[in-house]
């Protein structure tokens, strides 16, 4: 077996122990980056099932093949040829040792829960805590380096794609431009959708690139990611077309105040709230406050948005090993904004930058 498989392994064994604590003798995956944090398996079709002494994946015949490589040996192959949930039930019926089962309420719709119930109907059904969640919020030195290689290859097509910024550029085609610059720096995939807005539409936080055409004077805010192995990077840079006005210059060195602020509040054992609050004190200190919308940050691995979650009435505490973004803006309807991610790693002595290009307001 190999040292991956055996982390798996350590990872399904410490799901057991939290199992038993809850009063729940098996669990059932249904959640895809939750699955592939357990077994391994990457395909879009699958259940884990994590009973007292075995774990069976269930997928479909598409994915034998797949499977069988990727979970290597974590769990037993069971490839269904009659529905997901029959061969679940098949697993289940006659386990007099499997009375209640956990599964992720969050994540089944209500017509799979009624399913489960019809066709599982010797077990009792109820929540999984969020023991895999919490697991996969504190990343290990193999999932760090697919982070980190992760930023580099969106740092890499950052640097290329803003080489070919030109007045006429529109979003759309900027926008394709990085996405496929990030293919070929070896992304597997969009960890989202690219977001470049430029002009008077960088005010609009979430803003889908446009047929809008650059202009001396605008500025360009371009939110993007890589993934590699599954891991997501995700960062945020905004920069000028031309000179900037002194209302950029003055909103965008105020977003860099927030952001100082708020990595310094980012430590082991420190409150994923005050994160967030150090950002937003910061900014109402420049008046400011009203126009930061958002949380400032979140965590990144297998998903793009995971635990923990930095905004005001986070519950989260930090940890070292916890890979999290830390991304205040501004945003002045009908004029602009400016936002800038970071990818930043929790270390014993406080934290760490992932992403390394700079995030001064550079002007092309
Ligand atoms: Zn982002
Ligand atoms: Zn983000």
């Amino acid at each position: 077996m190999t040292a991956a498989a055996e982390t798996r392994r350590d990872r399904i064994t410490k799901l057991r122990g939290e199992l038993a604590t809850h009063g729940l003798d098996a669990a059932l995956l249904t959640h895809a980056p939750n699955i592939r944090y357990l077994s391994g398996f990457s395909g879009s079709s699958g259940m884990l099932v994590v009973l007292p002494e075995e774990a069976g994946l269930i997928t479909d015949f598409r994915y034998e093949q797949q499977a069988g490589e990727e979970v290597d040996g974590v769990a037993e192959i069971l490839v269904a040829r009659d529905g997901l949930s029959s061969m679940l039930a098949e697993r289940l019926k006659d386990r007099s040792q499997v009375r209640k089962v956990g599964f992720e309420a969050g994540y089944v719709s209500v017509r799979d829960r009624r399913e489960l119930g019809e066709r599982c109907s010797s077990v009792v059904w109820d929540d999984l805590p969020q023991t895999v969640e919490r697991l996969r919020a504190v990343k290990d030195a193999d999932e760090l380096a697919s982070i980190d290689r992760a930023v580099q290859v969106a740092e890499r097509a950052l640097e290329e794609t803003l080489a070919t910024v030109d007045e006429d550029v529109t979003e759309l085609e900027l926008a394709t431009e990085l996405r496929h610059r990030l293919a070929l720096q070896g992304s597997t995939g969009e960890p989202f959708e690219t977001i470049v807005a430029s002009g008077e539409r960088t005010a609009l936080p979430h803003a889908s690139p446009s047929e809008r055409s650059f202009r001396e004077g605008d500025l360009l805010l371009l939110d993007f990611g890589a993934t590699i192995d599954g891991y997501c990077s995700d960062i945020t840079r905004t920069v000028v077309l031309g000179t900037p006005t002194p209302w950029q210059r003055e909103i965008h060195a105020r977003v860099l105040e927030a952001q100082e602020a708020a990595l310094a509040a980012i430590r082991p054992e420190g409150a994923a709230a005050d994160v967030d609050r150090a950002a937003r004190a910061s900014l109402e200190a420049a008046e400011l406050g009203d126009r930061f919308g958002h949380s400032v940050g979140h965590g990144i691995g297998l998903e793009v948005h995971e635990g923990p979650r930095l905004f005001r009435k986070s519950k989260d505490t930090l940890e070292a090993g916890n890979v999290v973004t830390v991304e205040p803006g501004v945003y002045l309807a009908g004029k602009g904004g400016v936002r800038v991610e970071e990818d930043v790693l929790v270390v014993e002595a406080g934290h760490r930058v992932l992403t390394c290009s700079s995030t001064a307001l550079r002007e092309l």
